[in-house]
């Protein structure tokens, strides 16, 4: 069975802080193709660097994807420190270069020794378009191996991959065993919660389970491969059931699916509107919501009301309210939910306000403690969470958390309604 390498080519990207988006793609997109990641590294942008691990990943991988190290300045270095691990040169694509002219043209911009540099390619390789950027990438066989260099600007690296390099993987290794994802995302548990549920997988052959947490929410694929296909319908079966099962109410969905657009699904489907009221997480809400293709059907705003006298004012918290309990307080982000569903005459409502620290904390109330409220027709939830994390994880944390609130709400029955089952 082929196996992958992937190698992340970019000083900034060894900053352990610094998000790899190119990485998960290929993780999942291979899986799909029936194809594990051997390795997956980050190297810096230096020639013998790049050189010693393209050496070590073809050691173990028949398949070695570089991402980055593509452009025109001079720290761009992934084509010659692929050339110099197989003892070949860097040479220039006639007809990239051609066509790099043509777009440099219609841009407006002389070509230059350094933009010249895009049209290069490892010899003996064949020039992968581009359709974004101006840098091609390079396809290449080594010692029946295939090693391809994209670029790491993430939205080129995706088309690329996705356009040449997957079919030419699937075409040269076409014995390989059949494969099928399922991906949960489950939210309102910690991950040692999901353990138990993961754990009688974790040996079963064929199968492979990846646990990601991601703020408030758990991200799990499970990559099932078989070379019977009735026998990876049975799997595939098995494991769905088993998920559903196991996650029981904090299963979000089996395909993938975020709490953004379930909580949107659910909004759609009972024909309700949303808006939302926050404060420290400063907007963070509003953004997850729009980031759902389609959200104006059911999102109709929010308010930022960060000082106490614009929740007063735009928000209609009585001040009375604020001095008894304080702003982080759920009596205050009760009237923050009702507030932002009144004013946009929304029938759902979401609030959060919080200590985002490192200041504003006191004895009562540290900072991370964030108070969320979630406004549905006939009902409101008011939680109170302690998140003690930095002041962007908690803006991003309380911003899943209150979708989470709203999505659990919102599958409950209505208010009145009684139902056994759902
Ligand atoms: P460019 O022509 O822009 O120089 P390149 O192929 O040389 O393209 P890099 O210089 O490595 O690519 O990266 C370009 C941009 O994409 C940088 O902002 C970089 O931080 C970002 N980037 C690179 N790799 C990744 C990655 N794996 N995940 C997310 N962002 C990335
Ligand atoms: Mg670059």
């Amino acid at each position: 069975m082929p196996r992958a390498a992937l190698l992340i080519v970019g000083s900034e990207m060894l900053d352990p802080r610094r998000a790899d988006a190119n990485g998960p793609l290929a993780h999942e997109r291979l899986a799909a193709l029936g194809i594990p990641l051997a390795q997956l590294a980050r190297v810096e942008d230096r020639e013998e660097s790049i050189a010693a691990a393209v050496g070590a990943a073809l050691a173990t991988a028949e398949i070695v994807l570089l991402s980055g190290g593509l452009g025109p300045t001079g720290d761009d270095l992934t084509r010659e420190g692929v050339a110099r691990a197989l003892g070949r040169r860097v040479v220039i694509d006639a007809g990239w270069l051609a066509e790099l002219e043509r777009r440099l043209v219609a841009r407006g911009r002389p070509m230059s020794d350094h933009s010249r540099r895009q049209a290069h390619v490892v010899e003996g390789g064949e020039a992968i378009a581009n359709g974004r950027g101006l840098a091609c990438g390079t396809l290449l066989e080594t010692g029946g191996r295939l090693v391809a260099l994209l670029p790491g600007v993430p939205p080129e690296f995706a088309q690329m991959l996705e356009e040449t390099v997957l079919p030419r993987i699937a075409e040269r290794f076409p014995h390989r065993p059949a494969a099928r994802l399922v991906r949960a995302v489950a939210a309102g548990l910690p991950e040692a919660s999901a353990e138990p549920v993961l754990a009688p997988w974790y040996r079963r052959p064929g199968v492979a389970v990846s646990i990601l947490p991601s703020l408030g929410v758990l991200h799990i694929t499970f990559t099932l491969t078989s070379a019977d296909p009735a026998e990876l319908d049975a799997l595939e079966k098995e494991a769905r059931s088993h998920l559903a099962r196991g996650l029981g109410e904090h299963l979000v969905s089996l395909d993938g699916t975020g709490l953004p657009e379930a909580t949107g699904g659910r909004l759609l489907a009972r024909g309700l509107t949303l808006a939302v009221a926050e404060s420290c997480s400063g907007g963070r809400l509003a953004q997850r919501i729009v980031s759902v293709p389609g959200a104006s059907r059911y999102f109709r705003g929010g308010i930022v009301a960060y000082a106490n006298e614009a929740k007063v004012q735009l928000l209609g918290v009585p001040a009375a309210l604020l001095e008894r309990h304080g702003a982080v307080s759920e009596e205050v982000a009760l009237a923050m939910a009702r507030g932002a569903q009144e004013r946009f005459g929304a029938d759902c409502a979401l609030s959060i306000t919080g200590i985002a620290g490192p200041g504003g904390a006191t004895p009562a109330k540290p900072v991370g403690l964030v108070v969320l409220a979630a406004t549905t027709p006939g009902q409101a939830e008011v939680r109170s969470i302690h998140f003690p994390l930095d002041r962007d994880s908690i803006a991003a944390l309380a911003a899943n958390t209150a979708l989470y609130l709203l999505w659990q709400a919102l599958g409950r029955p209505p208010h009145g309604a009684r139902r056994d089952h759902d």
